[in-house]
């Protein structure tokens, strides 16, 4: 079936649910796991259980359906589920409530497994191929009370059009690509979420057009590896393009044409593909926020090749180097394992050198855990957990006196802020964000709220910056 008809025929199982709901007052409660991707996709759930007729609780108590999305990147995101299904399991007794359980983990063969023989309740299982057909995978289960397995090994299609309930009205996630190709060999990512596909670059104009027209300001363009946009299609070798439109580089130019956008973010992309004509379009282009999110995941040469990463500690400061050159006023943010399979505690100095090098805005730092499946579960040297520990604990305290220095720095400067609406910590203020992504918390009106305004830095603080307003 063609994925309009796909869609089609999820928008007629959309209504059938719908009138099946039809005056019972249903919530749903939902749970994201891991990555930016997967809080796009739970936006996607939670616009068709909204056109379904049911309205969202945060209790899971209250809930008639829960839904999991899942994440199979971190170990404690399978205690964080099993957990949560233990709970869940009186309060379906007792009302019934529909369990559905989707995402990366459930394109796990061993544990679509565990889930049917230990909680066998659970009653919809779907993957991260077969998303978009929730509606008819729940109309099932309310019909005929039997439950559903909805997984594909393939490679899923690209669906459009399907419906969504963004969690901000200022700031949105735009999915450009599926899938990796990279297979770095800790990461489980191309095995759940298969080969890399591109968006047509028509849908994702119109997408960010529209959204504009809505009011958004800002878009975050996601993928696995946004910067081999359009690649595996090999559009630039076959000659095609849409509008001027053949390459990330090209796309980023055109989001910057689009009125009413102003700032265009982008994650993650891969250091080994970020070829020079998408240093020039972050340069060219006023839109993109010069905060670049460059993975690291590891200084030494050595695990950086164990873990197929394609690039080595030079070549990623060459890059920065070229960056900083080129872009006034970059700055940058990474990831970073620590405790690869192999590292030796050398290796792991390298790691802390270039921290000292590039001085990022923000380290995610993360020890590794064995993923089954992966080469880097099979790989012999696995580093004792007290050692990874050790370096994890030293690695933030290096990255912590760097955010605390670096933060210094902001104080006198006057800094374009998007304001996000009442502090949650403090509602009697109003906190945003710079375009370097920092928080900022200031005293404001409520109008301010969605405005893109000047504000004065007057004190640091390790995980936000205190500001007043200048102008509005
Ligand atoms: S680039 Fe590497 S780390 Fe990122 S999703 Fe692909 S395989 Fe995983």
């Amino acid at each position: 079936m063609k994925t309009i008809e796909q869609i089609n025929t999820q928008k007629e199982y959309i209504k059938k649910v719908k009138n099946e709901n039809q005056n019972k007052n249903l919530h749903y409660s939902i749970l994201t796991m891991g990555c930016r991707l997967n809080e796009n996709d739970s936006e996607k759930l939670c616009g068709m259980l909204e056109q379904m007729g049911y309205t969202k609780t945060e209790n899971f108590e209250d809930a008639d359906i829960c839904v999991f999305n899942t994440c199979c990147v971190r170990e404690n995101a399978e205690d964080k589920l099993f957990g949560k299904l233990g709970e869940l399991k009186k309060i379906k007794e007792k009302k019934g409530t529909i369990i559905a359980i989707g995402g990366c983990m459930m394109q796990e063969a061993h544990m679509v497994e565990k889930i049917n023989k230990s909680y066998p309740y659970v009653d919809i299982i779907f993957g991260t191929h077969t998303l978009h057909k929730l509606p008819e995978d729940l109309y099932k289960v309310l019909e005929n009370r039997k439950k559903v397995r909805d997984i594909l090994d393939i490679d899923g299609e690209v669906y459009e059009n399907l419906p969504i309930k963004r969690t901000s009205n200022i700031q949105a996630n735009v999915t450009i690509m599926y899938g990796c190709n990279n297979f770095c060999s800790y990461c489980i990512v191309p095995y759940v979420r298969g080969r890399e596909r591109s968006r047509h670059p028509k849908d994702i104009i119109e997408e960010i057009t529209k959204l504009a027209q809505e009011g958004y300001k800002e878009v975050t363009l996601l993928g696995q590896n946004v910067n081999s946009y359009l690649r595996s299609e090999k559009w630039k070798e076959k000659g095609q393009d849409w509008n001027g439109i053949n390459s990330f580089a090209t796309l980023l130019r055109a989001i910057n044409k689009i009125d009413g956008i102003e700032r265009i973010r982008f994650v993650s992309p891969h250091p080994k593909d970020f070829t020079d004509d998408v240093i020039e379009a972050i340069r060219d282009c006023n839109k993109i926020c010069k905060l670049i999110h460059l993975p690291l995941q590891s200084g030494s040469t050595n695990v950086l090749k164990l873990m197929n990463r394609k690039y080595t500690k030079e070549q990623y400061l060459e890059l920065v180097q070229k960056m900083k050159k080129q872009i006034p006023n970059v700055v940058f943010t990474t990831d970073i394992i620590v405790g690869f399979a192999g590292e030796t505690e050398s290796d792991f100095e390298d790691t802390l050198d270039v921290v000292k090098k590039v001085k990022f805005e923000q380290v995610f730092m993360f020890i590794y855990s064995k993923r089954v499946g992966t080469p880097g579960a099979k790989m012999e040297n696995q580093v004792p957990e007290e050692i990874k520990h050790k370096r994890f604990n030293k690695l933030k305290e290096l990255v912590e006196s760097q955010i605390e220095e670096n933060n210094k720095k902001y104080i006198g400067t006057i800094q374009k802020v998007l304001v996000e609406g009442k502090s949650k910590n403090n509602p009697k203020m109003l906190t945003g964000r710079t375009e370097s992504n920092k928080v900022v918390i200031f005293e404001g009106k409520e109008e301010l709220k969605d405005k893109i305004i000047d504000i004065q830095i007057v004190s640091e603080h390790m995980w936000y910056l205190r500001g007043k307003v200048i102008s509005c």
